[in-house]
């Protein structure tokens, strides 16, 4: 209101002046409301420039056509505009929930119908539709002389299109996804009609079977990968999640596969796929063989998987390589080029490998007598509320103010920090509408109760022993109820710097001072499996996706939430008040490691924290990878002392493996098998 007062005021004083101004300041959302959102920015600036202003700084995304403004909602909006009334806003927003949707869908513009079938068939690929693809698919089909030539005609031409604007960067991953299930909706329209031909003959380019390795269960990026392939025309066989070697294997030969590819998440992930390619070379397998998933790396596929393969072993880093890098595999003109540099590349990755990793490592012996020494108060080390462990259930809308969206739009493979993000000039378009389907089905999730995150935490006696954390079952401290077994960093440290072990942020054991741990595991999506498999039956991989991107972002979520209020009850923290921005980014005291990770990297110890925890009471189970189950679940430890850090464990020297086996009790070549990725020097050696 001031604003356009002004621009009059200044106008009618200064009639030669130029005014600017823009509504960049006035971006908010209306209770997710796009429609009245639009209206307010859109009535804004009409206003303004009536007022004089010359030149407007906007965001034409937000704007729409002041005429084409319903009088109903631009009477609500310039009482709130003009603080015409003193309830503008109660009464907007009773009024919004009549206009609820989006703004930009609801003038959409239908004169793409008005073109010839494949046009038509094109424009719904492009831009995702799905409203009119039966329609329009059967008046392609009655106009073909065979249903084929639908999909090798012009369905393949508009999905060539959203490969081509993928591949050029003008189109990205949430966008091909809802391509992709135009697609799929049209295809299966066709399918009944070319069975009845018997003229079945696939017309793919190839066929690749795909799955997430034996005891690992996280498979958004697989999916992801699957649909892009599928878009262009390979047939993907997708075997799902925790799939042993053999079935992959047979199902390759059975199915007559051009091609295998694995996924994987977790560390152990990466020794099972070693063993796939061994498995491949044994069984005489001639195939290439895709290796993707976030633990993951070239440097580990050129190292650890490719020697054990005589074929071709190609990491595919992400979404956006796989269409090229399959289609180079299966080009009769492109592969022999394409292999070549893809071994020449692992040849090097080999050679510098080998170059050794770094400095020498420090003895175990001499990393230990420079362990962090906490010269501490004992108000350093705050009585729990209880001891034991609670189950804990906690409402989907509770968790939402929690959630860090900027890893939601990594899941796409859109690279950029939210809110940010949405306004980026590149991808934001891609990235509102990605967020905008992502809350309307998060709202779903709410409203219909589809998710009902559980979890457990709860707090022990412990002390440090040694490297070890020994957990006693109550306050005497008479009984070792279990003991965590930690590692110690033996790179050589930065000056006046700790060699740095989990254990260290704990009082021994001797030293009387009674400390404590905490320990949680949580999930978000008890039923979201079901529910995703819902989605993908009706042929919704986008939905399906979106579902489990959300079940991990509130998993997530969850944790911040718990370990939150594990530190108000814990006491030392009853006075903090902190944003989302300051919990992001761990402005808190104490921290929550979590086994896998790199301050504890060995993923066998979830073993005994679910132990502790009786995580599968609540719902969390651990595979044999040690993978939990289901994929959107968290767990780990509290450490409340005041200097506790994250840090990153690094490479291990064969002694500290040996005496990590003993006090384990396991077998050294076990205790090598599971540290793998973090070993200093060559097992076996
Ligand atoms: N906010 C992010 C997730 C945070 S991941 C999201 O929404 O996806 C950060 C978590 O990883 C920490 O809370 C901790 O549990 C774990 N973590 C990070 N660095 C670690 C390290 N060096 N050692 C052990 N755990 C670590």
């Amino acid at each position: 209101k001031y604003f356009i007062e002004a621009a009059r005021i200044i106008k009618q004083s200064c009639p030669g002046a130029r005014i600017s101004g823009g509504i960049s300041n006035l971006s908010f959302s209306f209770r997710g409301n796009d429609l009245v959102r639009e209206a307010i920015h859109t009535a804004f600036l009409y206003h303004a420039i009536e007022a004089g202003l010359d030149m407007g700084i906007v965001n034409a995304g937000q704007l729409g056509v002041y005429q084409e403004i319903p009088d109903d909602l631009l009477e609500h909006v310039e009482d709130i505009l003009w603080n015409r009334r003193p309830d503008a806003t109660e009464r907007m927003v009773d009024f919004a929930e009549s206009v609820k949707g989006s703004g930009r869908s609801r003038k959409e513009d239908l004169s793409w119908r008005e073109a010839d079938v494949a046009s038509r068939l094109s424009h719904a690929l492009v831009n995702g539709i799905t409203d009119f693809i039966d329609e329009d698919t059967e008046e392609a089909r009655l106009a073909a002389e065979r249903p084929l030539e639908v999909i090798e005609g012009p369905l393949m031409d508009g999905m060539r299109v959203v490969g081509d604007l993928f591949g050029a960067g003008k189109m990205f991953l949430p966008q091909v996804v809802k391509s992709a299930r135009v697609m799929k909706r049209a295809v299966a329209h066709l399918t009944p009609f070319i069975e009845a031909e018997k003229a079945g003959g696939s017309s793919s380019r190839g066929r690749i079977v795909m799955a997430t390795v034996k005891g690992d269960v996280h498979d958004i990026g697989k999916n992801i990968v699957g649909v892009v392939l599928g878009c262009n025309n390979y047939e993907i066989l997708d075997l799902g999640v925790m799939v042993p070697c053999e079935q992959i294997l047979n199902t390759a030969l059975e199915e007559k596969c051009d091609m295998i590819g694995l996924s994987g998440l977790i560390t152990p992930s990466l020794g099972e796929m070693v063993h796939v390619a061994k498995e491949m070379e044994r069984r005489g397998i001639e195939l290439p063989l895709l290796i993707g998933g976030a633990t993951t790396s070239k440097q580990h596929t050129a190292v650890k998987i490719a020697p054990e393969y005589a074929q071709s072993v190609v990491h595919v880093h992400d979404a956006s390589r796989a269409v090229e890098t399959v289609t180079s595999l299966l080009s009769d003109t492109r592969r022999a080029d394409f292999e070549s540099r893809n071994r020449a590349a692992q040849t090097k990755l080999r050679a510098l490998h080998s170059g050794g990793g770094g400095r020498p490592l420090q003895s175990l012996e001499d990393a230990r007598a420079n362990g962090l020494a906490l010269e501490s108060s004992i108000e350093d080390f705050p009585e729990p509320p209880f001891i034991g462990r609670r189950a804990i259930e906690v409402g989907v809308n509770e968790l939402i103010p929690y959630i860090d969206w900027t890893f939601f739009f990594a899941a796409w493979e859109l690279k950029g920090k939210y809110p940010k993000i949405l306004s980026h000039p590149r991808q934001g378009a891609a990235a509102r509408e990605l967020f905008e389907n992502g809350q309307s089905l998060l709202r779903r999730v709410v409203d219909e109760q589809l998710l009902t995150p559980t979890g457990v935490y709860g707090f022990w006696p412990a002390g440090r022993d040694g490297d070890d954390i020994a957990v006693f079952s109550d306050e005497s401290r008479q009984r070792e109820q279990l003991r965590f077994h930690m590692l110690r960093q033996q790179s050589p440290p930065a000056d006046g710097r700790a060699n740095l072990c989990l254990s260290d942020y704990l009082a021994t054991t001797s030293s009387g001072i009674p400390d404590h741990i905490g320990a949680f595991a949580l999930t978000s999506e008890a039923e979201a499996d079901e529910l995703a498999r819902r989605f993908e039956k009706d042929l919704d991989d986008y939905q399906a996706i979106l579902l489990k991107a959300l079940a991990d972002r509130l998993a997530e979520a969850f944790a911040e939430w718990l370990h939150e209020r594990a530190r108000r009850e814990w006491g030392y923290a009853r006075e903090e008040a902190l944003g989302l921005e300051e919990l992001l980014t761990e402005r808190y005291r104490g921290i929550r490691p979590a086994f896998g990770y790199p301050a504890c990297p060995d993923h066998t110890e979830k073993a005994t924290l679910f132990e502790l925890l009786d995580a599968p009471s609540a719902g969390v189970h651990l595979t044999e990878s040690f993978a939990m189950r289901p994929g959107a679940s968290v767990s780990g430890l509290y450490f409340a002392h005041p200097r506790s850090r994250y840090f990153t464990g690094g490479r291990l020297g064969r002694d500290q493996v040996d005496d990590y086996a003993r006090r384990k009790g396991i077998p050294r070549e076990a205790a090598e098998r599971w540290l793998a990725p973090n070993l200093g020097y060559e097992a076996g050696a």
